[in-house]
């Protein structure tokens, strides 16, 4: 048996390191597309490829002693919801989604309520495809379900990564002195990603302080419900410098509360820093979070309106209390011949303004799962006469193609939430020249289609057009 016949007769190991969203949609997305994959020249979903496949192996190393989402609610918008139902887990997202009743978001003024303007969401999609607020740990616990059910991936806890060698194939070691070997290592460890940084060591490696906090908890909508004055759940009231965001998770049974705080402006100019409080928070890892007293959220937000301070009153007496970051773009995505590759927050963490982190992350996890699918099909193709598609020539080619679909799209996403949380906090250069009053309408007028983009993609149309642009 040559060599390369050997390595095709032992399946292709795939190692995800970290088990968050990102990691176990892409353990699933890529199990999907193996088991439905064609080579590159044949339709989507022509199942005519008879080639047998080269075997996958997917473990996901996560580092906690239990796969676990902290931090309330995330918003799948409707491009991260189609994928999910693509994938067969739409009955399931239907089941643990709140509703939006039509309204992506109502904008409010702070001190008495009054509409500033109402974004509608993306319409519902056949099928029951539709805008998805869900509780994490509902969404992990589909994620999780449906990995067990499928056999898609090995789950292995307490498995920190810390450092991966060179070689054929990657060696990845974990802090408990254990270490395994892999074809690809996808890096789906988020924010701090060790991944990233052992092969990112450019002066753009480094996350980027927004000079916002926010503090986060979770209402049952049960106590708000006898005289809420809102024909929905979804609205965000809006002050200089701060606003106040809730919308509905779990079937509409909790409200999801995320109150922003600018502390420190762009060009570093303290604000809204009581008691010199900025000292706090140097203590909390960059987009990491800890716990604070309820009193500091009043304190915050003392002058909005009576909802705002009902809402309040029923957070839990202990919030938390979290250090807004993102991370400067990367230029490179994929690195070691294609055997390393990032995805989710290690690649591009954002800022958390359109309501669109983990949907990218979902939309690299389905890119992934496609291209490497294709790659594996053409690589045990055993046919002199089948027409090649160079992009999946080598792993290397492979990666590289995933990267020229999703990173454009996943920055521009990255730059635009940047954009909308300085909008939200009325706190754009034109803005700060501005009264409350008159920057209401220019907030009114930018959000219009603000939204348009993330939501109306479709992922596999993209990937298509950029597969077939440069296919022989
Ligand atoms: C306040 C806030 C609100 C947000 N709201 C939304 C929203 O409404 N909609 C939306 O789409 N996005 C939202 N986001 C963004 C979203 O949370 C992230 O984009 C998403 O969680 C990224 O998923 P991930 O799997 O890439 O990373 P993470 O969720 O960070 O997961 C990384 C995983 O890797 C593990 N890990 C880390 N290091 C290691 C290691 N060395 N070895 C092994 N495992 C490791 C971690 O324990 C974790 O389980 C919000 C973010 C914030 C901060």
């Amino acid at each position: 048996m040559s060599n390369s016949q050997e390595e095709r007769s032992e399946p292709f190991r795939i190692a995800i390191i970290g088990g968050g969203i990102g990691g176990l949609f892409c353990a699933l997305a890529i199990h999907h597309h193996h088991h439905h994959s064609t080579l590159s020249n044949k339709d989507d979903n022509d199942d005519g490829n008879k080639n047998p496949k080269r075997d996958i192996q997917i473990d996901v190393y996560e580092q906690a002693p239990q796969y676990r989402e902290i931090g309330a609610g995330v918003g799948m918008g409707i491009n991260a919801a189609r994928l999910l139902h693509r994938l067969g887990l739409g009955p399931g997202l239907v089941r643990v989604a709140g509703q939006r009743q039509g309204t992506w978001f109502t904008f409010r003024r702070c001190r008495d309520s009054g509409e500033v303007v109402s974004i509608p969401d993306a319409a519902a999609e056949p099928g029951d495809v539709r805008q998805s607020p869900c509780a994490r740990s509902d969404l992990l616990e589909l994620f999780l379900g449906a990995v067990r059910e499928r056999g898609a991936a090995g789950l292995h806890t307490e498995k920190a990564c810390w450092w991966e060698g060179g070689g054929g194939r990657v060696k990845v070691q974990f802090r408990d002195g254990t270490s395994a070997i892999a074809d690809l290592v996808v890096g789906c460890d988020g924010v701090h990603s060790v991944v990233r940084d052992q092969f990112v060591t450019d002066s753009n490696n480094k996350s980027v302080e927004s000079g916002m906090i926010a503090y986060r908890g979770i209402v049952p909508t049960s106590a708000l419900e006898p005289d809420w004055p809102f024909e929905h759940w979804s609205n965000i009231w809006v002050a200089k410098h701060r606003h106040f965001l809730s919308y509905p998770i779990t079937g509409n049974t909790q409200l999801n509360i995320v109150a922003f705080v600018t502390k420190r402006l762009g060009g570093g100019r303290v604000i809204n820093d009581h008691d010199n409080e900025q000292k706090k928070y140097m203590n909390i890892r960059e987009s990491w979070s800890d716990l604070c007293d309820r009193d500091e959220v009043a304190a915050d937000f003392a002058e909005f309106d009576k909802p705002v301070q009902r809402i309040i009153g029923l957070m839990d007496a202990r919030p938390g209390r979290w250090r807004i970051n993102d991370h400067e773009p990367l230029s490179r995505w994929h690195f070691a011949g294609g055997r390393v590759v990032l995805v989710g927050d290690a690649a591009h963490a954002m800022l958390p303004h359109m309501g669109a982190g983990a949907g990218q992350s979902v939309e690299d996890g389905w890119i992934l799962g496609r291209a490497l699918a294709e790659y594996l099909a053409t690589s045990s193709s055993s046919s002199d006469t089948e027409v090649g598609n160079t992009r999946f020539e080598s792993l290397e080619s492979t990666m590289q193609l995933y990267q020229d679909v999703r990173l454009p799209r996943a920055q521009k996403v990255q730059a635009a939430s940047r954009v909308s949380g300085n909008l939200y906090e009325l706190q754009t250069e034109e803005m700060s020249r501005l009264s409350y009053e008159d920057s209401l309408p220019v907030l009114a007028e930018a959000l219009q289609q603000r939204m348009k983009f993330v939501w109306s993609e479709d992922v596999d149309d993209s990937y298509r057009r950029m597969r077939d642009e440069q296919a022989v």
